[in-house]
């Protein structure tokens, strides 16, 4: 069932906003629950209409559900609705290592990021969906931004807030005017594609992570509740050209890491994205800030997205709460600095995993490093797991 809006365009034009948040994915929905806790008036805007789906693995690691907990969120996701993991399992042409996962959960990011958007409601967050948010204008915001707010019928709206938070995800698109400011995507960037399928056979197991990984690029597949299997993929984008269909490449990749075929792979409707690692070019501007996939991304093969998202979130409604009644040029500069040190740091893992993926000789030596010295994953399963860095923000 469709989540419904709690005013209308021409209400929410009528009204001074303490925020705006600009999309309702983890990264903007937790900022808006947190806002909204503190006391402030938040409207949150996404272009579609939630439950909405989102191509991902859906793996939501032990940092992401230390940080619902630390919002007061830890009973957000029900047991019916999540299934826990315990391994992943990495396959290439030649080897195959499964390592122990220290905890995490498997759930549809449909679910997933409608439960949130439920509790944001619940705190008092006013939600519009539907209407596509773009900022017309970065000059020197003074003591308010507009956004500007477009139906599908061409009609738009202008909202002010006195500060604005873009969650918008990969493509940046509320600043569309501002290419120069938008995150820009690394040469060779891989593309992510996903979907489901309903009954897939009984190959995959519930609670692990299976990665096949070729030069082509690597397929996630992972059950959920339901017995759902979701496959997120992040492919070459030439390879993807050159394949006679997508269905086809993923077959390909599955069957060179000697997985099992994958019934019904033909009927899959593919959702996919646009290049995937990219660099901010600003994180912050007169009165804006960004977080979540919107400050830069790097590719999913650590699933460290939605923790980093959530972090961003929660990260930027403390910040706000703190900042905001003497709002000024330092408190952007700060937040830029504070982004850096204690989110876009943790990517490091992220990175060498992404580089050494992308050989074949690389992939086939690491696992078979691992193989003999499983101890070695250690530092990095708990890096990725360990509780987020939520230490008070410096005066
Ligand atoms: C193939 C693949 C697999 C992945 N697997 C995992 C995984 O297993 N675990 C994990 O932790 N991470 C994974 N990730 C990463 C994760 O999906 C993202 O990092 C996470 O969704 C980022 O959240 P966000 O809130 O920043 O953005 P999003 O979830 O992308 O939300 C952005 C929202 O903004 C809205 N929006 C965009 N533009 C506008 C606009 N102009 N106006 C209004 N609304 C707008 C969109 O509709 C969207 O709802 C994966 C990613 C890919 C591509």
């Amino acid at each position: 069932m469709l989540i419904d809006n709690t005013l209308s365009c021409a209400a929410a034009s009528g009204k001074n906003w303490d925020a705006v948040i600009v999309g309702a994915g983890p990264a903007g929905a937790l900022a808006a629950h947190q806002l909204a806790k503190q006391g402030f008036e938040v409207l949150l805007v996404d272009r579609k209409r939630f439950p909405r789906p989102k191509v991902c693995g859906g793996c939501v690691n032990d940092r992401s559900l230390s940080l619902l907990k630390e919002a007061g969120l830890g009973d957000m996701i029900a047991r019916e609705d999540a299934i826990p993991l315990s391994q992943m399992e990495i396959h290439s042409r030649r080897q195959n290592v499964a390592l122990p996962l220290p905890g995490g959960i498997a759930i549809s990011r449909t679910r997933f990021d409608e439960l949130l958007l439920e509790r944001a409601q619940q705190r008092g967050v006013s939600f519009l969906s539907g209407v596509t948010a773009q900022l017309d204008d970065l000059s020197d915001a003074g003591t308010e931004r507009l956004v500007n707010l477009q139906k599908p019928d061409q009609k738009s709206f202008p909202v002010r807030a006195q500060l604005v938070i873009l969650a918008d995800g990969l493509a940046n698109s509320a600043l569309k005017k501002y290419p120069e400011a938008k995150s820009r995507s690394v040469v060779a960037s891989r593309v992510g594609l996903g979907g489901t399928i309903t009954h897939s056979g009984e190959d995959y197991r519930a609670g692990c992570i299976y990665m096949a990984v070729s030069d082509k690029g690597y397929v996630g597949l992972t059950r959920f509740a339901g017995g759902w299997l979701n496959i997120a993929s992040a492919l070459d984008a030439r390879a993807l050209k050159d394949a006679e269909s997508t269905s086809a490449l993923i077959r390909e990749i599955i069957a060179g890491a000697k997985l099992p075929s994958i019934k019904g792979l033909d009927e899959v409707e593919w959702s996919g994205t646009i290049p995937l690692t990219r660099s901010p070019q600003r994180m912050a501007m007169p009165r804006v800030l960004l977080c979540g996939d919107a400050a830069g991304y790097v590719e999913p093969f650590t699933g460290e997205g939605i923790a980093s998202a959530l972090q961003g979130g929660y990260l930027a409604a403390d910040f706000v709460g703190a900042h905001l009644a003497h709002w000024n040029e330092s408190a952007e500069q700060q937040w830029t600095r504070l982004y850096r040190a204690r989110i876009q740091n943790r990517y490091r893992y992220c990175r060498w995993i992404t580089r050494i993926s992308r050989s074949p000789r690389a992939v086939e030596w690491a696992l078979s490093t691992v193989r003999r010295f499983p101890a070695i994953t250690r530092p990095v399963i708990r890096h990725l797991n360990e509780p987020l860095d939520i230490a008070p923000l410096p005066g």
